[in-house]
């Protein structure tokens, strides 16, 4: 079954909330899933808390782009 985020599905039906994923996250860590909607791969807090998102970029490769929460 497909499992998509909340970047690109309405909240009432998300199987990965990136907001409550990104609020738990400690420091330093990353939390892995594969949404099937817009190839998100990841989510990453660094050690400054500044949070990132992974994205597939069709070759394989994630490219890393700087988010803030509100657009989780
Ligand atoms: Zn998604």
């Amino acid at each position: 079954m497909a499992e998509f985020c909340s970047q690109c599905t309405p909240l009432d039906t998300v199987d990965y909330n990136l907001f409550n994923i990104a609020l738990n996250l400690d420091r330093g860590h990353s939390r892995s899933f594969v949404c099937e909607g817009c190839d998100n791969r990841a989510v990453y807090k660094d050690e400054e808390g500044r949070l990132w998102i992974a994205h597939e970029n069709g070759k394989g490769d994630l490219d890393w782009k700087p988010v803030t929460i509100d657009e989780l």
